[in-house]
């Protein structure tokens, strides 16, 4: 497993991770296959979008909050429910082709590390196999 980690610097925020997930693709030599990208959060998620216009990025959070979660009277006492709920919305992973040795991403495809409870310092697994 390749571990890698991310800062963030927001309390949300949405990092590309694409180059860090193909280096560690590289790195393990393997030509056909599946990598999953995974993260080891509850307040935290991995997704695919848009990496041409930032607005995407933006839109993505925007969307998120849209959903008027901060407004709802959750019961953890820690008082992150919005993050908790937003990070199983989005889900903590991603599996992606591997070929020729490379993610088979479509051509505006970018992975991201979503961040919804920062900021912190995280992990991101990738495993390919
Ligand atoms: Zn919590």
């Amino acid at each position: 497993m390749h571990v890698f980690s991310v800062k963030t610097s927001a309390h949300e925020e949405l990092l590309d991770i694409t180059s860090r997930v193909e280096a560690a693709v590289r790195e393990s030599g393997i030509m056909d296959g599946i990598c999953c990208v995974y993260t080891p959060h509850t307040t935290a998620a991995i997704t695919i979008n848009e990496n041409a216009d930032p607005d995407v990025r933006r839109d993505l959070l925007k969307g998120l909050r849209h959903l008027g979660l901060e407004n709802v009277s959750f019961d953890h006492a820690e008082g992150n429910s919005p993050s908790h709920v937003k990070s199983s919305l989005v889900g903590c992973s991603e599996t992606i082709i591997v070929n020729d040795g490379s993610l088979a991403l479509g051509t505006w495809q970018g992975i991201y590390f979503c961040e919804f409870d920062g900021p912190r310092t995280r992990k991101v697994y990738v495993k390919i196999i």
